[in-house]
């Protein structure tokens, strides 16, 4: 460390312990940067609820998340990455210097060069019944995943965005049928993708209509919907939900310091960087279209790259 520059606890403080944090993790911690991954004591990786991940190269035979992140875990510790699970409550610019960002964790504040920003997103949930109980045993959040578990089945898809009709269009190399329930009598998929809906002919459209109910033994069998302008209930059998009704980043503490797109997931160039110099972010937080392990991954690697090149120049400067 320079003699000119501030007191400071870290080089990079990665705030996050799914796959974009704790590659950050491996790639900080062997470059020899002295780095602190914090992973939530309150929140769990999505990735650790995922039963099956069999798109990551390398594990032909296909792996759960848990596990997943287990092997994550063990790479980073092998390069001696400090690692604390505990909740970040607050991240500031410190009082005397412009360069060193105050990270508070629970009650102990640390003074950091960097930040890599990790902290995932969520999807977000009906909160109808039957959503968690059978969630992995039926209900599924990400077509890319589970897609092919349902080849020659029924599928329900929940949603009228992007989303949910991309990955009904990707549901049709796998299922028998794809029956879109959607709360309106349009779309708010963009154009393009509505054509390519329309027409195909394994996608059913249900309009005016919400799930009310998951329903099923060991595994889904149905659900219940409701029309929206008469009430009327009735069932469809489906052995797939899918359900695409929008996502939730974690950015919440980020709200005043980062530029965030609408919907609250923060916005990078190409090389990750915020709008706040120093602060990265990687991952299903940040603005970006393809959501998955592999590409959290990647963003871990590429934002300690560009921190890397920032301290360089910042330590530079100070000499
Ligand atoms: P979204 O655009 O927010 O769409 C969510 C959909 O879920 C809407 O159709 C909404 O209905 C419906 N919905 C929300 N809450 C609901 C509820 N409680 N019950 C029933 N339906 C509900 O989310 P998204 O499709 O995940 O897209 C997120 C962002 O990523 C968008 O900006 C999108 O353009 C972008 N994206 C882009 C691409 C692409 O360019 N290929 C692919 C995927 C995502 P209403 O329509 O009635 O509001």
């Amino acid at each position: 460390m320079s003699a000119k520059l501030p007191q400071y606890d870290y080089d990079i403080i990665i705030i996050g312990g799914g796959p974009a944090g704790y590659s950050a993790g491996i790639y900080a911690a062997r470059a020899g940067l002295k780095t602190l991954l914090v992973e939530g004591a309150s929140t769990v990786s999505q990735i650790t609820i995922t039963d099956l991940i069999e798109n990551y190269p390398g594990i032909s035979e296909g792996i759960n998340g848990f596990d997943l992140m287990q092997l994550f875990k063990k790479q980073a510790l092998k390069f001696d990455l400090e690692i604390m699970a505990k909740d970040v409550v607050a991240v500031k610019k410190n009082d005397s210097s412009p360069i060193i960002w105050d990270v508070t964790i629970e009650e102990t504040t640390l003074k950091t060069l960097s930040l890599i920003v990790a902290t995932g997103a969520h999807w977000r949930n009906l909160g109808a019944p039957g959503e968690t109980e059978f969630a992995g045993k039926g209900v599924s959040y990400c077509a890319t995943c589970d897609g092919p578990f349902y080849r020659e089945r029924n599928v329900i898809v929940v949603g009228g965005g992007d989303t949910a009709i991309q990955e009904a269009l990707f549901l049709t190399h796998f299922a028998k049928k794809v029956t879109v329930i959607h709360r309106r009598d349009r779309l708010r998929a963009a154009g393009i993708l509505q054509k390519r809906a329309f027409a195909e002919k394994k996608i059913e459209f249900v309009w005016n209509a919400t799930l009310t109910e998951v329903s099923g033994g060991d595994f889904v069998n149905g659900v219940k919907i409701a029309d929206v302008h008469s009430g009327k209930i009735s069932e469809i059998e489906a052995e797939g939900v899918f359900i695409f009704v929008g996502r939730l980043p974690h950015t919440e503490i980020f709200r005043d310091l980062l530029a965030l797109d609408p919907t609250g997931f923060i916005k990078t160039d190409e090389n990750l960087k915020t709008s706040a110099a120093g602060i990265f972010a990687a991952g299903d937080c940040r603005v970006k279209l393809f959501r998955q392990v592999i590409t959290a991954a990647g963003d871990g690697a590429n934002a300690i790259h560009s921190a890397e090149l920032y301290i360089e120049d910042l330590k530079g400067e100070t000499y």
